[in-house]
């Protein structure tokens, strides 16, 4: 199995109920490690690159205006399979369809503030992490 990386981000209305601790926790415990992380307040801007492949759906509008609605974590997960490791520790984009046990079943509200963000391929991984950080701001383990 390949050990790759991807992007988290601890989205606004997770942050705001101090689910930091606990969405970390399952992180770890599933043997992701955090390689990089960092608290932000999106700018509007900022919120419509990254989400850039949804520009044109309804929703967008919406999705900018929560991703900007409060403070953020954004974070760098690695591990083995960790891409899709860490959607299946999500659950689905609805939590309403969100397998039991998941992030977004158990602390997701509705599907706009549905708690975590994660990419979904090897190529959004690569362009999301280099959103937020550079080389120099990714520590790989050395321990
Ligand atoms: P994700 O990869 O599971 O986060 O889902 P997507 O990449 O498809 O969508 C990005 C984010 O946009 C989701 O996490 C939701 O918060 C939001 N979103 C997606 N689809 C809808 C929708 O049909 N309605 C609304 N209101 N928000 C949506
Ligand atoms: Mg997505």
């Amino acid at each position: 199995m390949a050990i790759e990386r991807t992007l988290s981000i601890i989205k606004p209305d997770a942050v705001s109920r101090n689910l930091i601790g606990e969405i970390e926790s399952r992180f770890e415990k599933a043997g992701l490690q955090i390689v990089a992380a960092r608290m932000i307040h999106m700018t509007q801007e900022q919120a419509e690159g990254f989400y850039a492949e949804h520009r044109e759906r309804s929703f967008f509008p919406d999705l900018v205006g929560f991703m900007t609605s409060g403070p953020v974590i954004v974070q760098v997960l690695e591990g083995e399979n960790a891409i899709a490791r860490n959607r299946e520790l999500m659950g689905a984009t609805n939590p309403k369809e969100a397998e039991a046990g998941t992030i977004r079943a158990d602390y997701a509200d509705s599907i706009d503030a549905n708690a975590v963000h994660g990419s979904d391929s090897p190529e959004s991984a690569e362009r999301e992490i280099a959103y937020f950080f550079n080389d120099s701001e990714i520590c790989p383990r050395t321990l």
